[in-house]
């Protein structure tokens, strides 16, 4: 079709979802439930979102396999078997690949589609998309479904286009894989992917020189293949366990004790800790309830993991340095397989870039404590502009031609992570302000879905043509948000929680803190109220 003008014209649909990752393959689902005409777009050249672009080697989930699935389909979670405890990035790809062919998701998907503005039509009450290539798409409705940590973050490290090997970024790696063998090869980071990738490339390179600016906690994954008889029990009690993960704060079903670390006596609390050691994983942070509010109690989780370090890095010199001072769990608590006995190889190097910043990038390595660090290959494993990053990137212009950039100048506002006041008929699934990140994030995605689904077949009920949250409501729910992150420790350090990652960000703890259980109470009230806090025509 073309317009007069030579333009294209816009193709019509009742709704828009931004993004394939498994919150726009479930919302199309749902969509498509209600008989809407729904189109995704995805920039990416298949569904998967974070499971599509994160191929670094190690690439895995730290949520146990049989939670971070779907529940939304009684025969979708009885016919797929989960191989390992925590399941590598293939699998999970494989499961989306799986999803998306059960439920015929990829004739409503364009893919190689990345969306560059998204413009509110006051007149019209839709929004318009526009790709890059000039693709335009009208719906009523809007869904960004764009995940939490999509955006790269890559540093602006003087010369960095002037180093003559490749470059990869974790979160971009490329789908062919990546030959390291014999190479000599610098890891800039020391996060999540970069903890589970260094033990990886070390195997791999001739050498590897990581370099950190923080030291981080990991707890081991003790990761393992699934029993076939484990995998049938949770399999007959599905419904039940699914059921109490959603009473955890974080929706995992972890083991949370209600007890005090320092009311608990030491050699208690040690056999505990060791408890939690061995058994592995994100649940460590679950065996006493002040230890992520109360500094004290914090040292004691803190001091057993910094004393294990020292206990498995032979170089004292190294482990000091890996053994993190800050408060344990402030930034996202990782999980390991063998990282830190990793520094115990030959061809292992940690340069210590905490006090004194890496210089520059040469091009022959990266210049650091005034000497340069020669490498073949460059990693950066230095994570993503989390959470606003990829809502940002797109130029979303709401009512009277508001950008979404300037309304979030100081920091995203939301009213329960879900839509943003001034911009009418947009959702964000996982959005800032909701608990997002802080939980397991598939049941956080199908309850954010299931509350836009209904919300939209609500609206079609009443007939309404717009619907926007009031600027009041918002408000309340940002101050109530941060009020509740001032409580927990975890908004004290300089996280990608807050922003710190990214230089000029504002510092604003973006998910809300204040449990999976309390939100979902407070969005099925709003909803339940008629959908409390938003102006209806
Ligand atoms: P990240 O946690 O933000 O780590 C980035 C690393 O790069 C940090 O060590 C950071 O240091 C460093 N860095 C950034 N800029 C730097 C600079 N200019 N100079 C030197 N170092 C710099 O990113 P990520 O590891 O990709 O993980 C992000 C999140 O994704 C995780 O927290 C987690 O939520 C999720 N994730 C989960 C898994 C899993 O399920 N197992 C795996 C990977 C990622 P600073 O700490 O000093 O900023």
């Amino acid at each position: 079709m073309a317009k007069g003008n030579g333009e294209s014209a816009a193709e019509e649909f009742d709704a828009i979802v931004v993004g394939a990752g498994f919150a726009g393959m479930y919302m199309l689902h749902r969509l498509r439930g209600l008989g809407m005409r729904t189109v995704v777009l995805e920039a990416g050249g298949d569904v998967g979102g974070t499971w599509y672009w994160n191929r670094y080697p190690g690439a895995r989930c730290d949520v146990e396999s049989v939670q971070y699935s779907y529940q939304f389909d009684a025969a979708l979670q009885q016919e797929w078997t989960w191989t390992e405890r925590y399941a590598g990035q293939p699998e999970i790809l494989a499961y989306a690949n799986h999803v998306a062919d059960r439920f015929d998701l990829r004739r409503d998907i364009r893919f190689g589609t990345r969306v560059a503005t998204a413009v509110f039509d006051e007149a019209e009450a839709r929004w318009e998309l526009e790709t890059g290539a000039g693709e335009r798409f009208r719906a009523r409705w809007c869904v960004m479904a764009l995940g939490c940590l999509s955006a790269a973050n890559l540093p602006d490290f003087e010369g960095r286009e002037s180093f003559e090997g490749p470059t990869y970024h974790t979160g971009r790696w490329p789908h062919g894989g990546v030959d390291l063998a014999g190479k000599r090869v610098a890891v800039i980071g020391t996060g999540s992917s970069a903890i589970q990738s260094i033990p990886v490339l070390a195997r791999e390179a001739r050498h590897l020189t990581v370099f950190q600016r923080t030291a981080n906690y990991s707890i081991p994954a003790h990761n393992r293949p699934l029993e076939p008889e484990f995998v049938a029990e949770v399999k007959a009690r599905y419904p039940e366990l699914r059921a109490r993960a959603r009473t955890m704060p974080s929706g995992i079903d972890l083991d949370y004790r209600p007890l005090s670390a320092l009311a608990t006596p030491e050699d208690e609390r040690r056999t505990e800790f060791e408890r939690r050691w061995a058994h592995g994983g994100l649940s460590f942070l679950g065996c006493f309830s002040d230890l992520l509010f109360e500094e004290d109690a914090n040292r004691t989780a803190a001091d057993f993991v910094r004393a294990k370090i020292a206990g498995i890095v032979d170089d004292p010199e190294t482990a000091r340095l890996l053994a993190p001072t800050n408060i344990i769990g402030c930034k996202r608590l990782c999980v390991d397989t063998g990282y830190y006995a990793t520094f115990n190889r030959p061809n292992v190097e940690l340069v210590d870039v905490s006090e004194r910043p890496i210089e520059a990038i040469a091009p022959g390595g990266v210049r650091a404590h005034g000497r340069e660090w020669p490498a073949d290959a460059i990693v950066f494993a230095t994570g993503f502009d989390a959470m606003t990053g990829a809502l940002e990137r797109i130029d979303i212009r709401g009512a009277g031609g508001r950008r979404l950039r300037d309304a979030w100048a100081e920091g995203p506002r939301t009213y329960l992570g879900l839509t943003v006041a001034g911009f009418p008929n947009l959702f964000t699934v996982t959005g800032p302000g909701s608990p997002s990140v802080l939980t397991n994030m598939l049941p956080s995605i199908e309850q954010h879905v299931d509350w836009i689904a209904d919300c939209l077949a609500a609206m079609r009920d009443r007939g309404a043509r717009r619907m926007e949250a009031e600027p009041e409501a918002q408000d309340a729910w940002v101050e109530h948000a941060s009020e509740t992150a001032s409580l927990s420790l975890r908004s004290t350090c300089s996280s990608w929680y807050i922003g710190a990652n990214v230089p000029g960000k504002p510092r604003v703890f973006m998910p809300y803190i204040g449990g999976l259980p309390a939100y979902i109470e407070k969005c099925d009230a709003v909803a339940a109220a008629g959908y409390g806090g938003f102006r209806i025509e």
